[in-house]
Order: structure tokens, then C-alpha cells, then sequence
């Protein structure tokens, strides 16, 4: 039988390409995963082969089965993406808009005319006088890893010991941090979804709130403006993330994660089209999907791992108390705060949704037991 639905290629094979696996299922689009062992969360339930994704060798042979490749994680060393590119692979995103979500300061110089805080790459300590700032690493970081509040030379000092050069930003006193997802495929048809609250506790997103709540419309319409000419000047395609601190009606680009990323995660079941379907449409150069939102408010909880290990178990009580409930099971070894799954409830009373969302996601984890 012929087939003329294309072959898309996946570094990766966690959460964020199992989730791609029910649209692209959807589509008759196959995927093939790159993974790193046949334990991986998307490994569980499509084709995949393992490898290095460090070693271009490997990769190339894997690539050279797809007909476009992307990747669902920033670890894809550049040389890598480059190393595609040179041998004629289709790559997205490619690697000339990859290195802004890989590298923070060539992020910060590239969108110099864009708001976001000051700030400036160090080796020594003494290059900064005042105090406190926010250190970054500048590449490599996660979940708050590799960010830094700092309150003195010495402890900078300190840091530089182990992660140098690093980032140095002005500490915005931010009222709240949204996200903005946009999608854009390479003839350059853009769009976005509506911006998204990230409710964060020690620098992990517990939560999300669509559309974001505490911003005006003007300001929400400005972040999209935002998200949509970061996403043509960085010349990015697929799905990319443009994470920002409001303060007031200000605006500050915080950073940029160029693929599916968890503060779009709503949309699986809150728009007309799912991040993950939009960048399967994306890197095909397909027609994008309407990003409208199908239920006035959608409340995202992420579940993070505890004490608790049966995830199955607890759909008993949860699916008896709010059947609206949505569940997404990552089949990840549960480990102490490590995202293992989401649950998603959309409709119209936002108090009832943050309520019932944080209780499943607390009861998931083991945090409540009622
Ligand atoms: P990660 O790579 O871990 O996502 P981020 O750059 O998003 O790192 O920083 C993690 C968190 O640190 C942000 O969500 C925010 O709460 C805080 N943060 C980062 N930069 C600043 C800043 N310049 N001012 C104030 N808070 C910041």
C-alpha cells in the first residue's frame, strides 16, 4: 500500500511526545521516537528506536527514516541539529532559532529590542555592585534549576565556582508570570493561543490558569503582539513557549522553550487545537488549526511526584467527585517532584475549577488523602 503520509521523527520520547502520539494517531501522521531507553514515557506506546542523542552518527541514521525531524527537549546539543542540517535533513526547529531557547544570553542579545530585564553575562563577581539579582546559568537549566536569587558578592562568588560564565538579571518584582505559546511553520503562518497564568511554587509551574486572569486585555493582547514577532524574528517552527513577568500593564520576556511545553497543556482538551497537534502542522507546513479556546476558562494542575506510588488507585475517588476531570498519565517512575501527569477541568466557574483541579493534583500526589 502506498503511503503518502509522512514519517516525523521525535528526539525524545518523554511526556511531551506522548502526547503527540494521539493527534499525529489522529492524522495518520507516523511518529518515530529517538529514545533514550524502552522505558521512556512515549517508548511505552509507539515506535521508537534507542540512542545517543549526543552522537551525530546515531542520530543521522534515525533521521534519515523520518521525513521531518524535531526533538521534545532543549539537550540536543546544537552540533547535533547542525550536523542534520548539513546532511540535508528537515529540522525543526532549526538550529539558528533553536539556540535562543538553548542559549539565555544569545536569547537576551537577539531580543535586545524586546522588554525584558537588564541584564548581563559575568565571569567575576565583582562585575556586579548591587544587590539582589537573579543569577542564571546559561544554558542546561530547569524547573528552577540553575536560577539563582542572590544577595551578595560572596555568594555569587560562589556560584561562579561551579556554573560560569552566568547570566545576571535585575530582580523583577513581577506581579504575575504568564505564557504566551505561539505556533509558526516555515512559510510563516503564525498564531497564538490566549496567554496563560503559571502559578509557580519553588520554581515549579504548579498550576495554570487560561485565559490568564490577573492581566487586562490590552496587556493580554500585547503579549500575544509579543509572543507572535519573537516567534518571526527568532525565525522559529513548531510550537515555542514565551514565558513573561507582568508588572502592572508592563511586560518583561523572560524566556523562550521552542517546543510543546507544559503551560500549553490545556490546550489538549481547552482549544479547537492542541499545542501538540499545531506542531505536528507546523514542522509539516500544513495549515495551522484555530487556537480558540472551546470553554470560557480551562485550569491546568501539574502532578508532581510524592510519597504516594499507585497513580491508578486514586481515579476512584477523583473520578466519582468530578467527572469534568481530564487525567494525563506521564508513566513516569515516580520520583519526589518530578512531574509525573496533569489533570485538566475546563468550563465556566474558574473558583470551582482551581478547586477541584488543586484538589486531584494534591490528591494524585499524595498530599492530601482525602
Ligand atoms: P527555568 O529554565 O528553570 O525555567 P527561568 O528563567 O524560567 O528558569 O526562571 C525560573 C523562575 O525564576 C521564574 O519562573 C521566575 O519565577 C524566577 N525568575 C527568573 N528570572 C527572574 C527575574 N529576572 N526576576 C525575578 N524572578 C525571576
Amino acid at each position: 500500500m502506498s503511503n503518502r503520509f509522512p514519517r516525523v521523527g521525535v528526539i525524545g520520547a518523554g511526556q511531551l511526545a506522548r502526547m503527540m502520539v494521539a493527534p499525529a494517531t489522529a492524522l495518520g501522521v507516523d511518529l518515530l521516537l529517538f529514545a533514550e531507553n524502552a522505558h521512556d514515557s512515549a517508548a511505552q506506546i509507539t515506535h521508537y528506536v534507542v540512542g545517543d542523542y549526543t552522537n551525530l552518527a546515531e542520530v543521522l541514521d534515525f533521521a534519515r527514516q523520518c521525513d521531518v525531524v524535531t526533538f521534545e527537549h532543549e539537550l540536543v546539543p546544537l552540533s547535533v541539529i547542525k550536523g542534520l542540517e548539513a546532511a540535508g535533513i528537515k529540522v525543526y526547529p532549526s538550529s539558528s532559532a533553536f539556540i535562543y531557547s538553548q542559549d539565555k544570553a544569545a536569547m537576551r542579545a537577539k531580543l535586545a529590542r524586546f522588554p525584558a530585564p537588564h541584564s548581563k553575562v559575568i565571569t567575576k563577581a565583582s562585575e556586579i555592585t548591587s544587590f539582589p539579582v537573579i543569577a542564571k546559568a546559561i544554558s542546561g537549566g530547569y524547573d528552577g534549576r540553575g536560577v539563582w536569587k542572590v544577595n551578595s558578592q560572596e555568594d555569587l562568588s560562589e556560584i561562579l565556582r561551579s556554573t560560569s560564565p552566568l547570566l545576571i538579571e535585575e530582580l523583577v518584582q513581577f506581579d504575575t508570570e504568564i505564557a504566551v505559546m505561539v505556533a509558526r511553520s516555515p512559510h510563516g503562518q503564525a498564531t497564538s493561543w490566549a496567554p496563560v497564568e503559571t502559578v509557580q511554587s519553588d520554581g515549579i509551574c504548579i498550576m495554570t490558569i487560561t485565559p490568564a486572569q490577573k492581566i487586562s486585555q490590552a496587556t493580554a493582547e500585547k503579549a500575544q503582539q509579543l509572543a507572535l514577532e519573537i516567534a518571526q524574528e527568532v525565525g522559529v517552527v513548531g510550537v515555542m513557549a514565551v514565558e513573561m513577568f507582568v508588572r502592572d500593564d508592563e511586560l518583561f520576556i523572560n524566556e523562550l522553550a521552542m517546543r510543546p511545553h507544559n503551560s500549553g497543556h490545556w490546550s489538549i482538551e481547552g482549544a479547537v487545537t492542541s499545542q501538540f497537534e499545531q506542531h505536528l502542522r507546523a514542522i509539516l507546513d500544513l495549515p495551522l488549526g484555530s487556537p480558540e479556546m472551546v470553554h470560557p476558562f480551562v485550569v491546568m494542575g501539574n502532578i508532581l511526584g510524592g510519597e504516594k506510588m499507585d497513580m491508578y488507585r486514586p481515579y476512584l475517588h477523583l473520578m466519582a467527585r468530578a467527572p469534568q476531570l481530564h487525567f494525563h498519565q506521564y508513566k513516569k517512575e515516580v520520583r519526589p517532584g518530578r512531574k509525573i501527569g496533569h489533570v485538566t477541568m475546563a468550563g465556566d466557574d474558574l473558583l470551582h475549577l482551581t478547586q477541584e483541579v488543586a484538589h486531584a493534583r494534591d490528591y494524585m500526589s499524595g498530599v492530601i488523602d482525602e
